[in-house]
């Protein structure tokens, strides 16, 4: 048997039995997630490992590249998945995470060879804007300085996408959502993260203010436009 496969085994023996408390209030009081995560699919990265959590604390989404359909491109997984987090789940935070030496990445780079995989081909459609940011901005990029900053536009240009999705526009505008996005290198063991204010990714250290792509602030513009009638 695949030695993987056969893991399952020591789930059953050892696991569930010393998380037998946790798992019985969780099947008994249901799931209450502190965040939601989509992240890539890549098998280095390992969203419960980064973020250390035990079984119901993070719900996860992970797809090649990390991606967030617009919210009226699609209605697949990440969309479903994304709604059912903020509605049913109530969740206030959504973190981005994308990651170093990630292959969608360098087929948004370089997508020669994408020919056999028309499906991803059309899946990193929803990185246009990252590679086209990182050609026409920082055209001077090449190999890994370009895979790299096309990884880094993608994350925010995902952020961006989840915004077109009128549950979490909504808890933005409520000022209850706050937006993460974060790059795990997995090379340095280091995880970036985007302050949204400052534009730029900045290393998660625990003596600072943590950086947030979007701060949670109850919007005034529709207050603004009741006082001016
Ligand atoms: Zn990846």
């Amino acid at each position: 048997m695949n030695e993987l496969i056969g893991r399952v085994f020591h789930f059953e023996k050892s696991i569930f039995p010393a998380h037998g408390e946790l798992f019985g209030k969780l099947t008994t009081h249901g799931q209450t997630p502190k965040a939601l995560m989509i992240s890539c699919a890549d098998s280095r990265v390992v969203p419960e490992q980064i973020m250390q959590a035990e079984p119901g604390d993070l719900f996860v989404c992970r797809n090649a590249g990390n991606m967030v359909p617009p919210y009226a491109t699609l209605n697949g997984g990440v969309t479903s998945t994304v709604e059912y987090a903020v509605v049913a789940l109530g969740v206030r935070d959504v973190i981005v995470c994308g990651h170093s030496d990630c292959g969608a990445m360098k087929a948004l780079s370089d997508p020669s060879g994408l020919e056999m995989m028309p499906n991803v081909a059309a899946w990193l459609r929803h990185g246009a804007a990252a590679e086209h940011i990182v050609s026409t901005c920082h055209e001077h990029l090449e190999g890994k300085d370009r895979v790299r900053a096309i990884s880094l536009e993608n994350i925010i240009a995902q952020i961006g996408h989840l915004r077109t999705h009128p549950t979490v526009a909504a808890a933005i505008a409520r000022g209850e959502m706050t937006l993460h996005g974060w790059f795990v290198d997995i090379h340095a063991g280091q995880v970036l993260g985007l302050d949204g204010d400052a534009g730029e990714f900045v290393p998660l250290r625990e003596d600072r203010d943590l950086p947030v792509a979007l701060a949670p602030r109850p919007r005034v513009a529709t207050e603004y436009a009741e006082a001016a009638q």
